[in-house]
């Protein structure tokens, strides 16, 4: 789900700190100890990797020749969570190297990126501390993705067309893996699509998952264990936490995302959030809980609610609801004429006016009688 949390993060930091060049510069904190040659040449490439563009998918010279092979979108780190990616934050915080260990087959590179909101303040304010590999290949260090490393002792179980992978400590539910399965293959059927290979990592706990996939900290870090995912639809992959087998959610994204990848965030997490929940509550549980709260609080906009929950958001509620009335209106026809409308607030009032004749003014009123409507139905 939310690659844009960052972004919203972001909104206080962007501002002070637009003026800066975006030269990469990599700091190497004191403490780590370059006159040791392996550990020099880990950190010449690491910052010859930075400074070559890495946003750019190429054939990267000092990525691991196999995994540039395996994975459509090689640096699984760089876009599966931060948005846009996070060599692109790199010019709103900086990186600098913490670290770099060697353990039996791979080092590990902690970086933290950073930036200060105000100038000689002695405060950071922290992106996320990343954790990338190293392995020495014909005698040159080539950078990898850490995931292997750290999850190489996770279990792997195949279900269908999904390879679910949990750490030993998890005891694979089954049942709930074919249901999850069965949910794939009926949503493929309904959207006329083959099914997909698709890796789907998750733990009890999502912060176990961001760091065996090399987020040692990000922002969001902690907080209450909550059911959370977020989906790499390049490579097919699914990480998710705080859930189990059955995470549905993010495998509409997996699928319907691709189909429509300029359509307004409403009705990409709002079908997203329809089919398969958020926060690990039903649609059904989700609108009746913004219809409480929105009878409390006359004075909010329905479609930019704040206040109820940090990481769920209207675009996952309301946009399941307009989804949802989309469906029963004229089936999925018109929902695919809903995900045709661009990003950004215009369009989604566009949307709105097209598919169900509402005008801006009215559009809170409408949604307002809409979530009494639909909560009542349950
Ligand atoms: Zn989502």
């Amino acid at each position: 789900m939310r690659k844009i949390l960052v972004l919203f993060f972001l909104i206080s930091t962007i501002s002070l700190t637009i003026g800066q060049t975006k030269k990469v510069h990599l700091f190497i904190n004191n403490g780590v100890d370059t006159l040791d040659p392996n550990i020099l040449s880990v950190v010449k490439t690491w910052d010859a990797y930075l400074k070559s563009n890495p946003d750019s998918s190429y054939d990267n010279p000092y990525w691991l020749k196999s995994e540039i092979t395996k994975y459509k979108s090689f640096d699984l780190l760089n876009h599966s969570w931060f948005y846009p990616s996070l060599y692109y934050l790199m010019r709103y915080f900086r990186p600098s190297v913490l670290s770099v260990s060697e353990n039996k087959d791979h080092y590990t590179i902690r970086t933290l990126f950073a930036n200060a909101p105000k100038s000689d303040s002695g405060s950071i304010n922290t992106l996320a501390i990343t954790e990338v590999a190293a392995v020495k290949q014909s005698g040159k260090i080539k950078l990898c993705n850490i995931l292997q490393f750290n999850t190489a002792s996770w279990e792997r179980e195949e279900i269908g067309s999904i390879t679910f992978i949990f750490p030993k400590s998890h005891r694979f539910n089954r049942l709930l893996a074919e249901r999850l399965s069965n949910f794939v293959d009926s949503l493929a059927v309904l959207w006329n699509l083959k099914t997909k290979s698709t890796e789907y990592y998750f733990a009890d706990d999502f912060d176990v998952v961001a760091k065996a996939l090399g987020m040692d900290y990000r922002m969001g870090e902690g907080n209450k264990i909550k059911p959370r995912g977020f989906t790499d639809i390049i490579n097919g992959l699914v990480y998710a936490g705080g859930s189990d087998e059955w995470f549905p959610h993010e495998f509409v994204h997996i699928y319907i995302n691709p189909l429509f990848p300029d359509a307004n965030s409403y009705f990409l997490e709002g079908y997203a959030t329809l089919m398969g929940g958020t926060g690990g509550k039903s649609f059904e549980w989700n609108i009746n809980n913004v219809n409480i709260y929105l009878k409390k609080h006359p004075e909010m906009s329905a479609l930019n609610y704040t206040g109820i929950d940090y990481f769920t958001g209207p675009e996952y509620t309301i946009g399941a609801l307009l989804c949802k009335m989309a469906l029963d209106k004229g089936g999925l026809k018109l929902l695919k004429k809903l995900m045709s409308y661009g990003k950004g607030e215009n369009n989604l009032y566009k949307a709105i006016k097209d598919v169900f004749n509402i005008d801006k003014p009215n559009v809170d009123k409408f949604i307002r009688a809409k979530l009494d409507e639909y909560s009542s139905k349950k």
